[in-house]
């Protein structure tokens, strides 16, 4: 094994959560190093949504404005049963700069977020997997192994995780995760398709035997999620089109012309014990895992890395005492709280079976899509306005 090095913090993961704090310390000039098992970046779409939140959070950073550059505002959403709509959601009324849901697939935030990290004269230690953790009262040594099985470790005032949902820093420090897992598969496919609704409008079918999302993205294609009992593993053009036929409108034909990514998933919920234990701290994935229901699971994760990046920063230069710390769990965890909660409702409601309880959620939707305080409200939540 080398000499252990020594920085300030270690940022285990280099996802959009572990690249946001990477870009914080960077820029406040804190010695730090961020590794990432990966030889390469992850090259899916994934995360398709940035909320107002978010593009607000990271405005200091400097990369809102690279964002909105590549991504596609969508100022409006519809829930529909076929041709009906049931209620139609307006973010161009917000209190915010940004009135919009901004597509943009995940590799392409990540990539703006590397390139910032680049221009701030940092590096991302690509194919390092962090092995073992230990901490004693003053510092924590963590291991790191390459792909031939070269060790190196780093000493550091503070380890982050922001290595995701099967967080191996979490488990080393012993941190309670109670996860859970939804019922249902999902499809997620980016094709290419015509468009027959409100342009820039995702759109989100609640239908019979399941729902369909779709929602423009930039480059002219569309991301498709929808509920699955028997899809294949990379759903193909005719599993696609047989499902919009089923649950689209009626109206309207909507030939989908290829299929560029799909995959199958299912979706995992929980929410760490604790975010912080010793001298390591968790962030994003690593601390809570919900459903894609409103597209929060990366804007929260990018939140975590804002909130705990400021507190480090004050920390280590010495603008607070050590216990200002403590202030990101108390702020941080009770938002995820809410999130898992809420993402947990909205996906209990869109996957409802039977037919009673489906034309129940049709009239209540319908009812409540007429109300405006409602419809402002459901709004506020999913940009993250209500944080
Ligand atoms: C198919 C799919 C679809 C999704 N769709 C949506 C969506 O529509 N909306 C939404 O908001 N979210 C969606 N998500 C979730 C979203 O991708 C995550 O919430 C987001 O990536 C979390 O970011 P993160 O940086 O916290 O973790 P991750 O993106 O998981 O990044 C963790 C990083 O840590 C690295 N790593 C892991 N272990 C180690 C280790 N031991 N040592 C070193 N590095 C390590 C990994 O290589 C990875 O790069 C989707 C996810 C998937 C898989």
């Amino acid at each position: 094994m080398s000499d252990t090095a020594e920085t300030q913090v270690v940022i285990v993961g280099a996802g959009p959560t572990g690249l946001t704090l990477a870009i914080r310390l960077a820029a406040a000039g804190i010695p730090f190093m961020l590794a990432d098992k990966l030889t390469m970046p992850q090259a899916t779409s994934r995360a398709a949504a940035i909320h107002a939140r978010t593009l607000e959070v990271v405005e200091p950073l400097g990369v809102t404005d690279h964002l909105l550059a590549a991504g596609l505002r969508l100022p409006t959403a519809s829930l529909r049963n076929r041709d009906r709509v049931l209620m139609r959601l307006d973010f161009s009324t917000l209190r915010t700069r940004y009135r919009f849901v901004l597509a943009l697939q995940q590799d392409q935030t990540e990539a703006i977020l590397a390139r910032r990290l680049t221009t701030l004269g940092s590096t991302i230690e690509r194919g390092w997997e962090a092995v073992h953790l230990q901490q004693d009262p003053d510092m924590a040594t963590l291991t790191l192994r390459d792909p031939a099985g070269g060790l190196k470790s780093v000493r550091a005032r503070y380890v982050v995780a922001a290595d995701g949902y099967h967080s191996m820093v979490r488990q080393a420090v012993g941190i309670g995760f109670d996860p859970g897992t939804y019922p249902e598969s999902f499809i997620l496919a980016d094709v290419h398709m015509d468009w027959p609704f409100v342009p820039d409008e995702m759109v989100m079918f609640l239908a019979r035997d399941g729902i369909a999302l779709a929602v423009p993205l930039p480059g002219g294609h569309v991301r498709i999620v929808a509920t699955a009992d028997n899809a294949p593993v990379s759903p193909g053009l005719q599993d696609v089109q047989a499902m919009l036929n089923r649950r689209g409108p009626q109206a309207v034909p909507v030939p989908v012309h290829d299929v560029i990514w799909s995959s199958r998933f299912r979706i995992h919920h929980g929410l760490a014990a604790r975010y912080r234990a010793g001298r390591v701290f968790l962030a994003g994935d690593a601390a809570h895992a919900h459903s894609p229901a409103g597209g929060q699971g990366m804007n929260t994760g990018i939140q975590d890395a804002v909130a705990l990046g400021e507190r480090l920063v004050a920390v280590i230069n010495g603008r607070q005492p050590e216990a200002g710390l403590d202030s990101y769990e108390a702020t941080r965890r009770p938002v995820a709280e809410r999130v898992v909660g809420a993402t947990d409702q909205m996906t209990r409601m869109v996957t409802l079976t039977g037919s009673g309880s489906q034309l129940i959620r049709s009239a209540a939707l319908s009812l409540i899509g007429h109300v405006p305080v409602a419809r402002r409200r459901i709004a506020t939540m999913i940009a993250g306005l209500n944080r």
